[in-house]
């Protein structure tokens, strides 16, 4: 018999994948990477698009279209 190794619960990746976002002050599209370690701000006019709230990054905007 092979003893394989037990493996832990596979969790459920948080949010790492692109997202397109439209700024909200601006209307400018720009592409954010949704679990971004730090703040990501609009290209354009500077506004907060992504707070990044220590582990779970937050979006400050609307969020147009989920790429994988
Ligand atoms: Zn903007």
């Amino acid at each position: 018999m092979v003893h394989k190794r037990e493996e832990k619960a596979i969790i459920p990746q948080p949010k790492s994948r692109f997202l397109r976002v439209k700024c909200l002050n601006c209307g400018n599209q720009q592409i954010i990477f949704g679990c971004s370690a730090t703040d990501v701000e609009c290209l354009v006019c500077g506004k907060t698009l992504l707070q990044s709230t220590g582990g779970k990054a937050r979006i400050l905007t609307k969020i147009l279209e989920v790429l994988s």
